[in-house]
């Protein structure tokens, strides 16, 4: 075969034909990686869709530079998946194979490489390596175009692909603070007791502190000291976390710390790779099931038998997750791998740590944002012979090879995170899992409290099976959610800041009986917007059409769009005048009036600000956890799956921001987000009580939180998403365009609109004003394209590419943006 078909990482409907030189002929298989020239002088890495011998006649051909694999990185049901997404989403494969593979298996001429840290010497490179790597000493970053130019003598890409295989050079990546290495505190033994005949002399003198003693003596047995002693060498001493050994021996941080000041142990923080979980499989066993998570088990297996796709439709702490643990398990035993797919994986400690316990090293978290590294770590031993058995992960680990996928469980599957909204391709994670199951061969579980109204009325007609979980483990009773209205309470006066007395008293009584509190408001900062007393004029961000958002912690005003960050004036612009005054209530602020209200309590606030890393978020987690901390204020962050057990109260300060979004959707979000932030009230013990402030109590959606009433919510919008045809029963494409002109743009959007109206006609709305109108220098459009069901969707896509290729290559257009987002969110 003298040919090959690939695909390049670029927005490219077609493959490109390169010529194999006679050298690489017979070795790169379909799947394979290959690095082409494209373009004036670019490199880019490339994937092999077919070998042919058949020379391509309209243009000249380019030759493989370099083949990068013996054997494929991908299975050929991936590269599927890849043209689905790319049809489905009208978008390239191109755009698809970028977005799937880490980007150290990208190798390309604007990769920055940089020098391993970690790599010492330079033993066993050959003279060409060696020159690559001086090249480093004087610049610590270089890119593969710049090293080519200066090495041109060599094939400076072989020597590349061999350093980074090596492990002597690293691609550098684009996110790297968020996750920083997680560490845990170990415990040794000093260097002056590994000696036998003074430790056991220790042995004797602790007698006296049974505590101390019993302590030594299990970290003894942890560390292999016994075996370590005979041999003299104390590397050989295992590694002891603190807390294990602290629960192996069934004490306090206080009696470790005390052999720590007697100069017995001293500790230090140890790196845990999230590679490296705890080894082996079944660390502890399962939990055994209740009645009603056996029934629920079983019921989904009877359920597999006839059909592909179940909702699991669990209340709030019905335990679905234990009976995940137990599917898994099953899978497991029968040979088949496990996607588990989650919305926001840096909001998992909690369920990392319980799934860990189980699986142990038989399992994997895979997440866009780790390390590169042991992204691409983690993708190669999908390929190998020993893959891990269940995978983990946010969106983006539907994209890892499977190669024997039995079963995909995708919990809170209403969120709408799952969606990815920029860049391309823009995918419905849960929706492409679906794809992905099928075209394995495997099932696929859903899971939520609250469905997305598009599965359950895909359970109404018959399309997915249902099992439910109708009680809450333990008999626990569902919360009380009470309403307080708080529009007469404004027009009164009678607020105390953003609280009623109604949740003021709620929230005392909780903490004179030691329960803990939650505060739920949909809006970060300190307060949404300033204004001038005197005129009116607020501050708004130069670049997008939106107000500012005032932080107190700073004293600056930020864009919650694009992260513009100003002074706040001293007066206003507009007319000098010196007072500007804040409306409404951010959660930085209603933190501060907490802590004037509660002096005595200890305050935590979760959100996009406090959680800026990894370690910041799970210390929130734990502290509120093991009830350092009594009130917990958040965002929507605090709505996610956490499992407190004390909670006693939970607040909703605000439902009306949420229900006033001019959306179709509003509704269903905000039930979802009020039932489930709910839903973390009273979990373990006695029953919860939820506080829900509105200035619209009479509200249906209102009444349907208040009797946990998911039924009404679906019958009632499902009948208006019918009336007004939308989603299930049409399917919707946005089209958006930008650009940095708005009187160009708005000749665009409607040249944009006759065209698509030529074709489709009355299923064009628009195009209109979104209510954010304009986002980092670019003015926005939109227009709504409403498919009526069984259209051809080949045949759309066909029309939407040519529309936009034409417009394009109008004078004037051409820097502009155009782009589909099919089935929005
Ligand atoms: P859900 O995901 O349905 O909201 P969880 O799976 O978080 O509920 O379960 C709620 C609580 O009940 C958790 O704290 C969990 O540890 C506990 N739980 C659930 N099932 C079991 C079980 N079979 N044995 C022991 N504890 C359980
Ligand atoms: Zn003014
Ligand atoms: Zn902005």
């Amino acid at each position: 075969m003298k040919y090959v078909d690939v695909i390049l990482p670029l927005p490219l409907t077609a493959t490109y034909t390169y010529e194999l030189p006679p050298s690489f002929q017979g070795t790169p298989a379909i799947g394979c990686r290959v690095l082409v020239p494209f373009g004036q002088k670019k490199v880019y890495t490339a994937v092999v869709v077919a070998l042919h011998d058949n020379r391509p006649e309209n243009y000249e051909v380019k030759q493989v530079l370099e083949v990068l694999d013996s054997k494929p990185v991908l299975l050929p049901v991936q590269l599927d998946f890849w043209r689905w997404i790319a049809q489905y989403y009208i978008c390239s494969p191109g755009e698809v194979f970028k977005a799937a593979l880490p980007s150290g298996m990208k190798l390309e001429s604007e990769s920055v490489l940089l020098l391993n840290p970690d790599y010492d010497g330079e033993e066993g490179l050959s003279d060409d390596e060696r020159k690559v790597v001086s090249l480093f000493a004087h610049e610590q970053e270089q890119s593969l175009s710049k090293i080519q130019k200066q090495c041109a003598a060599f094939a400076a890409l072989r020597v590349v692909k061999g350093l980074l295989a090596k492990g002597v050079l690293v691609m550098k990546e684009e996110v790297k603070q968020t996750f920083k290495p997680r560490t845990e505190t170990h415990i040794r033994l000093c260097e002056k007791f590994f000696d036998e005949n003074i430790l056991s002399a220790l042995l004797d003198e602790l007698k006296r502190a049974p505590k101390q003693l019993a302590v030594l003596t299990k970290y003894i047995e942890m560390s292999g000291c016994v075996a370590a002693l005979r041999l003299k060498n104390s590397q050989l001493l295992e590694e002891v976390p603190k807390r294990s050994l602290m629960e192996a021996a069934g004490v306090t941080t206080n009696i470790c710390n005390a052999l720590i000041v007697r100069g017995v142990f001293e500790s230090y923080q140890y790196e845990i790779g999230r590679l490296s979980t705890t080894g082996v499989a079944d660390v502890v066993g399962l939990s055994p099931l209740s009645n009603g998570q056996q029934q629920a088990f079983n019921q989904i297996l009877s359920c597999f038998r006839n059909q592909s796709v179940c909702l699991l439709h669990g209340v709030t702490s019905s335990g679905k997750t234990e009976v995940y643990i137990h599917l898994i398990r099953k899978m497991i035993d029968e040979g088949k791998q496990v996607l588990y797919l989650v919305p926001e994986i840096a909001l998992t400690t909690q369920l990392t740590e319980r799934l860990s316990r189980v699986f142990g090293g038989r399992m994997v978290v895979y997440h866009s944002k780790f390390p590169d590294a042991e992204r691409v770590e983690i993708w190669n031993k999908q390929m190998s012979d020993s893959p891990y058995d269940v995978v983990l992960g946010a969106r983006s680990s539907v994209f890892l090879p499977f190669q024997r996928l039995g079963l995909v469980i995708v919990d809170e599957e209403h969120e709408h995170s799952y969606k990815q909204q920029d860049p391309s391709p823009r995918y419905h994670a849960r929706n492409v899992a679906l794809v992905l199951a099928k075209m394995c061969g495997a099932k696929t579980l859903l899971g939520t409290a609250t469905p997305a109204l598009e599965t359950y009325y895909n359970v109404r007609t018959n399309k997915y099976g249902l099992v439910e979980m109708k009680e809450r483990y333990g008999h626990v009773e569902m919360p009380c959610v009470e309403v307080v209205d708080i529009k007469e309470l404004h027009r009164k006066r009678r607020m105390v800041g953003p609280f009623s007395s109604r949740l003021l008293d709620e929230m005392r009584r909780a903490l004179e009986n030691k329960e803990q509190v939650i505060l739920f408001q949909n809006r970060r900062g300190y307060a949404p917007q300033l204004e001038c007393h005197a005129c009116g004029w607020t501050p708004r961000c130069p670049k997008c059409d939106v107000s500012m958002t005032y932080h107190m912690s700073m004293n600056k005003l930020t864009c919650h769009y694009c992260g513009f960050v100003s002074d706040v004036p001293a007066r206003c612009p507009a007319c000098e005048e010196k007072k500007l005054v804040q409306h409404g209530f951010g959660t930085e602020k209603v933190e501060d009036v907490v802590k004037h209200l509660f002096p005595d309590a200890s305050i935590a606030r979760m959100d996009l600000d406090t959680t800026r890393t990894r370690s910041a978020y799970e210390r929130i987690i734990s502290d509120f956890q093991e009830g350092r901390t009594n009130i917990l204020i958040g965002t929507q962050m605090v709505t996610k799956g956490l499992d407190f057990e004390r909670v006693g109260v939970v607040g909703i300060l605000n439902t009306d921001s949420m229900m006033n979004v001019p959306d179709f959707r509003s509704f269903e979000r905000a039930y979802q987000m009020m039932a489930q932030v709910a839903g973390r009230a009273g979990r373990r013990r006695a029953q919860g009580r939820v506080i829900l402030q509105t200035k619209s109590p009479d509200l249906p959606v209102i009444a349907q939180v208040v009797s946990h009433d998911y039924n009404g919510l679906y019958c009632q919008q499902i009948e208006e998403r019918q009336l007004f045809a939308f989603p299930p029963f049409c399917r919707l494409i946005y089209v958006y365009m930008k650009h940095k002109r708005s009187d160009v743009l708005d000749r665009l959007a409607k040249d944009m609109g006759q065209s698509l109206r030529a074709v489709f006609g009355h299923r064009i709305l628009g195009p209109d004003v979104p209510p954010v109108a304009r986002i980092q220098l670019l003015y926005i459009r939109k227009i709504v394209i409403k498919l009526e069901p069984g259209i051809s969707m080949d045949k759309v896509r066909q029309c939407l590419l040519s529309v936009r290729d034409t417009l394009l290559q109008r004078t004037g257009y051409g820097s502009a943006q155009i782009y589909y987002d099919v089935d929005p969110m």
